[in-house]
């Protein structure tokens, strides 16, 4: 973890045409926007570079969809070098076409300057749709894609494809699928978890950037959304609550991720006046959250029911 935040902060590009639906990502996901305010949200008119304040410390570019790649105002070098992601929004509520062109066209500029940039498309505002067009909207874009590829002689590219709205929790799960690629220790991650899971007979357990509600990892079990939905809306409760009736933890606060790393090891640490919190489920499941360091990173647990013995919480 601490290795992530001195390496240079991977960049993710978020890129789409005009009323795609980027600045809406952006808020909802970054700047806790509730979704019927995007309604008022201005359109993207410039580069926005936006840094985002959390645990993983990446940054998003909000990226206006009318750029000519070929008319050297950009400087694709520097664009694309350092990107760890290129996120590419459709509308699939809106005739796409000329978003896909652009977008192969993009896929192109990217495999002549830095072919390593992962490329995840969102097939946006997917909640007016039902499933049968969403899967048959899914279908159309990726046969486009690999037709156009094959022509262009790009066959090999592989691209990753999401179905996302902001109106529900599909466009964290996106963001955390693509954030999740981005980070080299993710092995460790879900191996640390998979201990923590087996250990301590918890049935789920994720690591979260609280702030985004994105999860930046998970032990190795299937991810069910339920899971996921249920435990991101405790974060916002916790969160809720923690913003009304928190307390200055001073000290804490401001501790370095090395201190936090080494006070893990020793049991009198776990006395440190850290945030977690436990709510027992009608259904028996039992929900736990604890903080992980000051960058509000909690593992976020969903032990197996009946808990007993429970988990031990710091005194
Ligand atoms: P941008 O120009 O790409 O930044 O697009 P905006 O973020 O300004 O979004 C354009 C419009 O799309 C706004 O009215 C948003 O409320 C709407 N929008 C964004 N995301 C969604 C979504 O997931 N579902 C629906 N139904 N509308 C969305």
């Amino acid at each position: 973890i601490s290795r992530v935040r001195g390496a240079p902060r991977p960049r993710l590009l978020l890129q789409g045409q005009r009323r795609s639906g980027k600045s809406s990502i952006s808020s909802v996901v970054f700047h806790k926007m509730p979704p019927t305010e995007t309604l008022f949200l201005e359109s993207t008119t410039r580069i926005q570079k936006e840094p985002v304040n959390s645990f993983m410390d990446f940054q998003v570019w909000d990226f206006p969809g009318q750029i000519d790649y070929n008319d050297g105002t950009f400087d694709l070098e520097t664009l694309f070098g350092d990107t760890g992601a290129l996120i590419y929004v459709i509308d699939a509520q809106d005739e796409y076409l000329e978003a896909l062109t652009r977008l192969h066209q993009t896929i192109e500029a990217i495999q002549r300057h830095n072919p390593a940039i992962n490329i995840e498309v969102f097939i946006h505002k997917v909640d007016g749709l039902s499933d049968d067009f969403k899967l048959d909207t899914q279908r159309d874009i990726v046969q486009r894609t690999t037709d156009e590829l094959a022509d262009m002689g790009l066959d090999g590219v592989h691209i990753n494809y999401h179905l996302t709205s902001i109106y529900d929790h599909s466009i964290f799960e996106a963001f955390s699928k693509v954030i999740q690629k981005l980070l080299p220790e993710l092995g460790t991650l879900e191996n640390l978890l998979n201990g923590l899971v087996s250990n301590c007979r918890i049935e789920k357990a994720f690591l979260f950037d609280v702030l985004s509600k994105i999860y930046v990892a998970t032990d190795s079990s299937p991810v069910d959304v339920q899971s996921y939905e249920i435990c991101s809306d405790y974060i916002d409760v916790v969160l809720d609550m923690t913003e009304i009736y928190g307390y200055d933890r001073g000290e804490l606060e401001v501790s370095t991720v090395e201190e936090t790393k080494s006070s893990i090891g020793s049991s009198e640490d776990w006395s440190l006046p850290d945030q977690s919190s436990v709510m027992k489920l009608q259904n028996g499941m039992v929900l736990f959250l604890r903080e992980i360091n000051k960058y509000e990173t909690p593992f976020h647990l969903l032990p197996t029911a009946p808990p007993s013995p429970p988990l031990t919480l710091p005194s």
